[in-house]
């Protein structure tokens, strides 16, 4: 099995069901995570029974990297995996540091209207070790340490639940990739009863939620998970989050030209969320020749910040890190695939 395949704690069961000590996991991942070694013979305070085992049965495998695309402020990685399905993530350069944007799925089943990512349907979730690979590849091949991760590559996290809950515990547990809770964030695009579940882990991790419109109209229109949650399920789960977390929720918007960025639709966007602890981040939309869906221009995006600002949301507007890019969420991905 691939070392990465392990928590902590599965990594302490996986021993002391061999007949090894609990803290031998401790030392062989400090080995690895501190001191950046990668073979078991020079783990010099491992017993010789303990490297054969380890020498038998793990092996350290990283993600290839099939393909880079630069620019200036951010770095796009094509993943290759071992059943020749492809990923992508995109490494930004922020001036607080390396913030690493990871997949969590293989394609996705979520259906919305403007995502390329969604045009390819899942295939598969991703392991363990293929979510912890990309930060393992990239930060080795950059030769960085990544002090930042979003969920917000291919895929809908909360769809493989289990395993983001594992990454989770592997991110931030500070003898492995030792990145605050604060420092990592996990985008959805509404599922509730993961919303709840999410919350009640109780952690410090981020949640951010892809609303995209602030009415149902418009949002069963854009996102087929709308059908299923609307938008008061997502706002009253949200709130549950809140209240369990005391964490400020980001609202993250597309701003898509003629569909959600009228004034009403800042006013109502205002309306709804006033008051509570959250944050808009409106979203330039990355166009893609796949969909007819048009950018909003500046003007209107300005507009729409400039009434939730008067109406004291507290708002942002996403900064372009793609340039050149084929920046769409999954659009390099679905470039390679339709190659083919
Ligand atoms: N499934 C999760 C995470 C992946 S998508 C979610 O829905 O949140 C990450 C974010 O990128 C989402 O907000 C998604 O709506 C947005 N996105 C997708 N395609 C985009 C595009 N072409 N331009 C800008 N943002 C896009």
């Amino acid at each position: 099995m691939n070392i990465y395949a392990y928590t902590l704690k599965e990594l302490e069961e996986y021993l002391v069901n061999n007949g090894f000590k609990k803290y031998n996991a401790t030392q062989i991942i400090e080995w690895i995570y501190e001191h950046k070694v990668y073979d078991f013979n020079k783990m010099t305070n491992l017993s010789k029974k303990l490297i054969e085992f380890c020498n038998e049965n793990l092996y350290f495998e990283d993600l290839s990297i099939l393909k880079v695309e630069t620019s200036k402020l951010a770095n796009k990685y094509l993943l290759g995996l071992k059943d020749n399905n492809k990923i992508e993530c995109v490494l930004m350069n922020h001036d607080y540091g390396y913030s690493l944007c990871v997949s969590s799925q293989v394609g996705c089943n979520m259906g919305c209207s403007f995502c390329e990512s969604g045009r390819l349907k899942k295939v598969r979730d991703l392991s363990l070790e293929e979510l912890v690979g990309q930060v393992i590849a990239v930060s080795r091949y950059e030769g960085v340490r990544i002090d930042s991760i979003v969920v917000m590559g291919i895929g809908e996290p909360f769809d493989n639940f289990e395993n983001i809950k594992r990454f989770i515990s592997l991110v931030t547990n500070n003898k492995m990739l030792n990145i605050g809770q604060r420092h990592l964030t996990v985008s959805t695009c509404g599922l509730v009863p993961k919303i709840y579940e999410f919350a009640d882990l109780e952690t410090g991790v981020n949640l951010a939620i892809s609303l995209h419109a602030p009415n149902n109209e418009i949002r069963d229109k854009i996102m087929k998970i709308n059908h299923a949650y609307k938008i008061e399920k997502v706002m009253k789960a949200l709130d549950y989050y809140i209240a369990k977390t005391n964490r400020r929720v980001t609202i993250e918007y597309i701003m898509l030209a003629g569909i959600n960025d009228t004034d009403e639709c800042a006013y109502e966007l205002a309306n709804l969320i006033k008051g509570k602890l959250m944050y808009v981040n409106l979203i330039p939309y990355n166009e893609t020749s796949n969909f007819t869906m048009k950018r909003s221009n500046d003007f209107k995006i300005k507009s729409f910040y400039d009434i939730l600002k008067s109406n004291n949301i507290n708002v942002t507007i996403r900064k372009e890190m793609g340039g050149n890019l084929s920046a769409a969420c999954g659009q390099l991905r679905a470039n390679e695939e339709g190659e083919k």
